[in-house]
This record gives structure tokens, sequence and C-alpha cells, in this order.
């Protein structure tokens, strides 16, 4: 059995969170992160489906969207060797390692017809929390540091992020081109079956 609880319990307060600072970035990501690093230091929770992994490309399955689109939670899934383009957000985001590794490289703002500056390299182990946003750094390519196992991440980002606007950029040019992510399954994950819970509290018929 999956730890249902822990997800619905983050997602309350990340929900609260958004309520109270939701046009603050700095607030959202000092707040956010502690959130997220207490829910990735716990692996117990992930559905098994959104921890598949496809042979040829890095799966993003949306575990969450708030209603206002306030913020989503994402989990990324990395075959070996799998990596992203180089690409930006356009909103705040959070990238927080569950299991396995991965090596992130950040890049500066393109100069035109330039071939793009790595500005920092890490790499990120289980329990550790990345961020990225228009005004701290926004562009980076992401891969699993592993070659011959999966690696999983849970990202949670200030907007829907399957649908908004952002950029793949050419490392060698700095050209850039329109790109919306989307999601990997049309499917969300079923955290709200409490049922078995709520059974077990119920006093046997005399
Ligand atoms: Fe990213």
């Amino acid at each position: 059995m999956k730890n249902t609880a822990r997800f619905r319990h983050f997602v309350a307060e990340f929900t609260r969170l958004a309520e109270k600072n939701g046009n603050d970035e700095q607030v959202m990501l000092d707040a956010g992160s502690k959130l997220l690093t207490d829910l990735i230091t716990h692996d117990d929770w992930l559905p098994e489906e959104c921890a598949q992994p496809h042979p040829q490309f890095y799966q993003q399955y949306l575990l969450h969207c708030d209603p206002l689109e306030r913020f989503s939670v994402v989990s990324f899934v990395w075959g070996p060797g799998q990596k992203t383009p180089v690409h930006d957000h356009m909103v705040w985001g959070m990238v927080g390692m569950m299991r396995g590794a991965e090596s992130c490289h950040r890049f500066e703002s393109p100069a035109a017809g330039k071939p793009m500056k790595p500005s920092a390299t890490e790499r990120l182990h289980p329990g550790a929390v990345d961020r990225v946003s228009p005004t701290i750094g926004d562009i980076h390519e992401v891969a699993n540091a592993y070659d011959d196992r999966v690696s999983i991440s849970i990202h949670v980002y200030g907007a829907n992020i399957g649908a908004v606007k952002r950029h793949v950029f050419d490392p060698a040019t700095g050209v850039d081109k329109p790109f919306v992510s989307g999601y990997s399954s049309p499917l969300l994950p079923n955290f709200w079956d409490r049922s078995a819970e709520v059974r077990a509290t119920l006093t046997p018929a005399a």
C-alpha cells in the first residue's frame, strides 16, 4: 500500500502556501522547497504507474494541478542516460531528487549567434532540491546521472507547466525554438480513495 496520505498532505500544504503567498516567488521557493524536501525524503507514496520509464523518452507524469493553475506537481522518470534539451521554464520551478541522481547544467541567457555559456553544473542526490526561475536563472539541461538505471525526480512549478509556452535552445548558436512540454499520460493517479481507512472505522452491525 502506497502512503497516499503523504502526497495529499503535501498538496494541501502547498495549496495553503499558494493561497497566502502565490504572488511572492521567493516565499514560494523557500517555503515550497521545505515541503518538497519533506515529500522526496520519504519514497513511499509515488504510484507505480507514475514511476514507469520509457525506452526512448524521459517521462513527465502530472500528479496534481492546482485548479487555479497556481502550481503543478510532476514526476520525471529518467531512463538510463536520458536527458532534456537545453530549455527554460518561464515560471519558478523546483526539482526534488527522489531516486537515483541527476546532473544539471545551467546556462547563461544566450547572446545571438554565439555558443551558450555554461554557468554551473551540479549533481543532485536524493533529498536535494534545485531551483529555477526567470529571476534566479531559468535555462538548464537535466540528465539522468546514471546510464544503467532509472532516476526519478519530483518537480513543482508555478503554473500548469505542461501548457506553458517555453523555449528549447541550440547551445551551439543560442537560437531558441518554441516548446510546450505537455504530459506523458492522459490520466491522473488517484490519491483520493480513502475508503479503506474509513471502512476500518465502521463498527460491525450487531
Ligand atoms: Fe527544467
